[in-house]
């Protein structure tokens, strides 16, 4: 299988759900093997797990005094769709969160047009499970053939959000993302909220671009799909993962993840594909 990059560059604007400042990003096609890089103010950011520094409610990457917070959802688009290699110039420091998901972002992409390089796509085959432990969340990698990633989603004071999806990695991996898994917005509860404006976070959240839950079974908005919250665990799974730039062969099953233990995965990974690092 060959590598891919864009065929057009694309341009998306809005608020970072986290600063609430307004961004704007620039994808642009790039050459064979270089990789999803960001560009913030000059300075380059690989769109590797090496390069993460914060995991706090989403996933942040730095280089060199540089960052750039809330990559996932555009991560996630961008892998599902086989952009390999890409150059995202970054004008603020977060990723426009848009309606909170994914589907902006495949929009956009599947708009600029997706192209065959010449050189051979990374993969990556899992030899051996593994599997660790961090409190409530359970991350399992198993061998496989293809690539499946299964998630597992309980709540201490939310019984109805008990919810299991799993999502394959088909020839048909386009669509299926688009109607099972990049719609799926995201979600916090509502005594969350007050606590993450206390810690200066969600400033630009709003209805619309999150899901408010009110345990048991109240919704902010309606829900786009069954068990929304759900894949929406998948859509992130799939951005955190994208950071080992590489096209893994494994299957993943998660209970409770979230970004710290998605990295943290993506980390220990990488250490198998690359020792060296
Ligand atoms: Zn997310």
């Amino acid at each position: 299988m060959k590598q891919g990059t864009l065929k057009n560059e694309l341009v998306l604007c809005g608020v970072g759900i986290h600063t609430g400042t307004e961004g704007r990003i620039t994808v642009c096609p790039a050459p064979p093997n270089s990789g999803r890089v960001f560009e913030v103010n000059g300075t380059l950011i690989p769109a590797r797990a090496d390069f993460v520094v914060d995991t706090q409610r989403c996933t942040t990457l730095g280089n060199d005094g540089e960052r750039v917070s809330t990559v996932e959802h555009l991560l996630s688009a961008l892998f599902v769709c086989g952009v390999d290699n890409a150059r995202i110039v970054v004008e603020g420091s977060e990723i426009p969160i848009l309606d909170g998901s994914a589907l902006p972002f495949l929009e956009a992409v599947r708009l600029a047009g997706v192209g065959e390089q010449c050189a051979e796509v990374v993969e990556f085959v899992l030899e051996s499970e593994l599997t660790f432990t961090d409190r409530d969340c359970v991350m399992r990698a198993t061998p496989s053939e293809d690539y499946v990633l299964e998630v597992t989603t309980t709540f201490p004071n939310w019984e109805e959000g008990r919810a299991q999806r799993t999502f394959r990695f088909t020839d048909q991996v386009v669509d299926e993302y688009q109607a099972q898994i990049a719609l799926a917005r995201t979600f916090a509860f509502d005594y969350e909220v007050r606590w993450l404006l206390e810690q200066g976070l969600a400033k630009g959240g709003s209805l619309e671009n999150a899901l408010v839950i009110t345990p048991p079974a109240q919704f902010s908005t309606p829900l786009r799909i069954e068990a929304e919250w759900c894949r929406h665990k998948i859509l992130d799974l799939i951005g955190d993962l994208a950071l080992l730039n590489c096209r893994p062969q494994m299957r993943v099953s998660a209970v409770c993840p979230g970004h710290r233990n998605n990295v943290s995965l993506a980390q220990r990974l990488l250490k198998q594909i690359d020792p060296d690092d």
